[in-house]
């Protein structure tokens, strides 16, 4: 029996009825990584005997009879920018390249917590900054759909890990889209969180404003269950809010018929491709026959997004990179004195794009300079959440395409980053918010996957899993990648 490609659900039910054991699913997908990850390259860092040894614990646990929990004994991949103890986490950067955190991330102990077995940790753009993982210090993963495309990014590997059955689940982070954008470019769901509802202690911090975690799974069923695991305050995060998670799962069965939805007119202006458009365009018919009244809305500050987030991300991440200088973590390149040390370490250990952050970073936080761009940047931003919170007076949620093409050639965009930031055109907006977002797939585009998201207020997630949910078994999308 094939397991790799089975669902958290589907699994769990043949774990409780003791149709397989988590030994049995964990030894499945090692062998599934065997096979494809020549090709895709989605991992990083494989912990294959801690898996085993995860796996047979849960085992043990049914064969005496024990309750478990729907996450038991299910191999999941963590993107390699969580923390895990005694287990390497790089960030994908070679300034990190050997380091072992002392400790494991809030989210990944939950997960781990409730029986889940990490199979390993997945390949990302260097410290999250990327929308395809070609900018990862070490290799750039191939999306399974076709090998010579990206998967997106930045969590790549977690999307492709998914995609290709390498993993039946994964954790992801999104700044700025690195969980939607990559799940619409495979073929997966991935969502992320309201800002503050997953705890981001041990999440090596990109722009902490706006960093949440989240999920990548093959539907929105198993989406729902693992926010539910996710979900909860933390006391170690300043920013975790106290929020008594819903029951997701329950959430997706509400009739939807009498939601309202906008589609805001200067999304639809951008440069989205003829084939996302007509997915798109589709999916809106889909949800009218669902009983949704989809309609046209505005977001009139939305067009600066972009820009503001190119000053707000760079300027947090200047500041959070700055703990890497050679003395406390990773790498470290002897210089003639300590600024030396500094500097010829960060020149050997950060890439390209992430110097290009630190740089732009560094500059709009100078004195004489903070204000007009640092602060103005932060008032457009309120800008943009004030436009959709102002939708949300009218509209149950917000739709969109969830990337503007399909999944482009690798290489194709490396050397121009405006070219490569305008792949987040429809993600970012919702991070500056610090909203829920999610993409499924609404269909395929010259046989590669297209996303929808679907944006809800603040707390909004059991509304748009459920509006996920009835487009999905509305549309039954089944396809997968031939790999
Ligand atoms: N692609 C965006 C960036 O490069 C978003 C990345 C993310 O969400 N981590 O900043």
């Amino acid at each position: 029996m094939t397991l790799y490609n089975q669902t958290i659900a589907e699994l769990h039910k043949k774990l409780v009825a003791r149709e397989v054991s988590s030994e049995e699913i964990t030894r499945d997908v090692l062998e599934r990584v065997k096979d494809v990850e020549q090709e895709l390259k989605a991992y990083l860092t494989l912990t294959e005997e801690a898996a085993l040894a995860a796996a047979r614990t849960v085992d043990a646990k049914i064969a005496a009879g024990e309750k478990i929990g729907p996450l038991a004994g299910i191999p999941v991949a963590v993107k390699d920018v969580m923390s895990t103890k005694g287990v390497r986490t790089t960030c994908a950067s070679k300034i990190l390249e050997n380091y072992v955190p002392v400790y494991t991330a809030t989210a990944v102990k939950k997960l781990l917590g409730d029986g889940a077995v990490m199979i390993g940790k997945t390949n990302m753009d260097e410290f999250a900054m990327g929308s395809s993982t070609e900018n990862s210090g070490f290799n750039p993963t191939m999306n399974p759909w076709d090998i010579e495309r990206v998967p997106g990014g930045s969590s790549g590997g977690s999307a492709a890990a998914v995609a290709a059955g390498e993993a039946i689940y994964a954790l992801g982070s999104d700044t700025g889209g690195s969980i939607r954008q990559p799940a619409a470019l495979c073929g997966v769901v991935g969502m992320k969180p309201t800002y503050g509802l997953v705890s981001r202690y041990g999440l090596v911090a990109f722009a902490s404003s706006l960093d949440q975690i989240g999920p990548f799974t093959k539907d929105v069923t198993d989406c729902a269950i693992v926010l539910k695991a996710l979900v909860g305050h933390d006391p170690a995060d300043s920013t975790s809010l106290e929020y008594e998670a819903e029951e997701y799962v329950e959430a997706l069965q509400r009739d939807v018929k009498g939601m309202r939805f906008g589609v805001p007119k200067e999304f639809m202006e951008e440069g989205v491709e003829p084939g996302v458009k007509q997915r798109f365009e589709e999916a809106i018919e889909l949800f009218a026959k669902l009983g949704v009244e989809v309609d046209e809305t505005t977001l009139p500050h939305v067009d600066y997004a972009l820009s503001a987030y190119y000053i707000i991300a760079p300027a947090e991440a200047s500041s959070n990179l700055a703990r890497f200088d050679g003395v406390r973590y990773g790498l470290r390149v002897e210089g003639e004195d300590m600024i030396d040390t500094y500097m010829k370490t960060r020149a050997a250990g950060f890439g390209d794009e992430v110097k290009r952050r630190i740089m732009l970073g560094t500059y709009a936080l100078s004195a004489g300079y903070y204000e007009a761009y640092y602060g103005q940047a932060q008032k457009v931003r309120t800008l943009v959440a004030q436009d959709f919170e102002e939708a949300f007076k009218k509209f149950d949620g917000i739709i969109s395409p969830t990337s503007p093409t399909v999944a482009f050639k690798i290489g194709e965009k490396v050397a121009d980053p405006l070219a490569m930031y305008l792949s987040d055109i429809f993600t970012i907006p919702v991070n500056l918010g610090g909203f829920p977002g999610i993409s499924v797939p609404c269909g395929l585009s010259d046989g590669l996957p297209v996303g929808l998201q679907i944006i809800g207020p603040t707390f909004g997630e059991g509304i748009i899993l459920n509006a996920a949910y009835a487009f999905e078994q509305a549309l039954g999308f089944k396809e997968r990648p031939s790999l």
